[in-house]
């Protein structure tokens, strides 16, 4: 559905994910505004949208009172501190984000009688106990641990948004995101894909947390989005997983990036973070058969993109 005239904010809009949703809404020439308050957000991202007319960019903490005159179709909250490292940083405005903005954001959604998106996260499912996960697993989530503040105000905020669905009959779509790479990736921003590829363009030690076994599965970010874009189109108001199923131990991550850089680095093991989960793999059963979604983009040419990128110096 593309819909020429429609109006839509952006929560986190400077962040890897906002500024590719951005971009995407505005090539289907929708009007964009765009929320930031740059905690980790960056305005490199979003640099070339400025000469857009269709889009806007206001510098706010989606925590607050959100004002926006005029209409609005839609209202994504992708605002968050979103890796391991930035939210052991920023705790408390990690929960302020997930609980508090997500609050106010389904408030200007409600208000505007605009379609509610939250970015949730496979996090919900936490350490999880069934493999791969299906939107059914309610999870295994240690709730005071260090993940606990990202974690649990997704959770939270899961339940905001079906009471809100539910109470004041709002459409909504909350799509869980897997793990995610690709240009505009902060490069120090912890995750295991940044940091490898900036270990290895320096030929440094590539630091594999504990053995390496634990599993992720990388979905590249162009994919995602599309996946993102179906579900907002669809009409289904309960969570849809949305990463690619691929799924490789972080040891085998390690040395796929190491042999695309031709890099000389060693793999080095340092200690497994707390309550780091073991496995993780989307079910993407749901966003196959009801969005006719499956990631496209190859792993190879997803961290030869990502590469291009990092080495460009960005
Ligand atoms: N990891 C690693 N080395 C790093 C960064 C991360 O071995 O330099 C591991 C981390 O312990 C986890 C996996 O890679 O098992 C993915 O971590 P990431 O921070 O990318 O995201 P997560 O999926 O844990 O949210």
């Amino acid at each position: 559905m593309r819909k020429k005239n429609s109006r839509i904010l952006i929560t986190g809009a400077a962040g890897f994910l906002g500024s590719h949703l951005a971009e995407r809404f505005l090539e289907r020439g929708a009007q964009v505004i765009g929320i930031d308050n740059f905690i980790t957000g960056r305005v490199e991202n979003i640099d070339h949208l400025f000469k857009n007319p269709s889009f806007r960019f206001i510098q706010a903490d989606v925590t607050n009172f959100i004002h926006v005159p005029g209409k609005l179709d839609g209202v994504l909250h992708f605002a968050s501190p979103a890796s391991p490292i930035d939210y052991a940083t920023y705790p408390i405005p990690t929960l302020k984000v997930g609980a508090l903005g997500t609050h106010k954001a389904l408030g200007l959604a409600k208000d505007k009688g605009a379609k509610f998106m939250l970015a949730s996260t496979s996090e919900c499912y936490g350490d999880p106990l069934v493999n791969p996960q299906p939107e059914t697993y309610w999870g295994n989530v240690n709730p005071i641990g260090p993940r606990g503040v990202y974690d649990e105000a997704k959770r939270f905020a899961e339940a905001l948004t079906m009471a809100y669905h539910r109470y004041h009959k709002m459409q909504v779509r909350i799509v869980r995101i897997f793990n995610t790479y690709g240009p505009r990736m902060r490069k120090k921003d912890g995750r295991a894909v940044p940091n490898f590829i900036t270990q290895a363009l320096k030929n440094r030690p590539l630091t594999v947390y504990g053995k390496g076994r634990q599993t992720r599965s990388l979905c590249f970010v162009s994919d995602l989005i599309d996946g993102i874009l179906r579900l907002f189109d669809s009409d289904l108001n309960t969570p849809v997983n949305i990463g690619n199923p691929r799924e490789m131990s972080i040891l085998q991550i390690a040395r796929a990036i190491k042999k695309q850089t031709g890099s000389r680095s060693r793999i080095v093991h340092k200690p497994l973070p707390a309550d780091d989960p073991r496995v993780r793999r989307p079910d993407i059963r749901i966003a196959r058969t009801k969005l006719g979604w499956t990631p496209k983009v190859p792993l190879e040419e997803g961290l030869a993109r990502t590469i291009d990128y990092f080495r460009s110096g960005c």
